[in-house]
């Protein structure tokens, strides 16, 4: 049984807890920026849950393997525990519509910005969108973000800075930030 969690920060991985380098294939080269383990001790703290949420479509591209994604994940939550910090799940898309693995070529409900990873974190810890966040460096994470309605935190790392000066129309964020510390601040400041 899981702890229960009324609010959680859902965060976005590549861009903006560990640095954009492509299609993440070892877990030898994540890199956490070097705020990243205070930004989501603060987080934990606050007694909100931390959930990643990450498309991993290099899965259904045949990139790498789902058990490459576990590893990944497995060495940036030792990483973490060694500053005392947690993400409390970690919760992955492994689809393409466009994939070469036939078992992940598909539309599915779990690609960002479409609600899927989220609803996850609902049934698990009894989180409330409402109440929840949503921090990324893609416009499509600020798009789950009002799929879900939660609040949505852009950062300016990874493709962020890119991003941000080509909004798609129509979408705004609740706040654009220079990276995910900041992001972390703006979000104890808005509980
Ligand atoms: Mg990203
Ligand atoms: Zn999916």
């Amino acid at each position: 049984m899981s702890r229960r969690f009324e609010r959680a920060v859902f965060l976005d991985r590549d861009g903006t807890i560990i640095e954009e380098v492509g299609y993440l294939d070892r877990p030898e080269r994540v890199e956490f920026f070097p705020w990243t383990i205070d930004a989501i001790r603060v987080l934990n703290r606050a007694g909100l849950a931390v959930v990643l949420v990450s498309n991993q479509s290099g899965i259904a591209r045949g990139f790498f393997t789902d058990a490459v994604v576990e590893d990944v994940h497995r060495r940036m939550g030792e990483m973490l525990a060694g500053g005392g910090a947690r993400i409390d799940a970690y919760y992955y898309c492994p689809h393409h519509p466009d994939g070469s693995v036939a078992a992940f070529a598909k539309a599915c409900d779990c690609r960002k910005p479409a609600r899927g990873l989220v609803d996850r974190a609902m049934a698990e810890f009894g989180v409330d969108p409402a109440q929840s966040f949503v921090v990324g460096d893609r416009w499509l994470d600020i798009g789950l973000a009002r799929t879900v309605g939660a609040r949505g935190v852009l950062v300016r790392t990874g493709y962020g800075e890119r991003e941000e000066g080509q909004p798609p129309g129509g979408i705004k964020a609740d706040a654009i930030v220079d990276n995910l510390i900041a992001a972390s601040s703006w979000i104890l400041n808005n509980l």
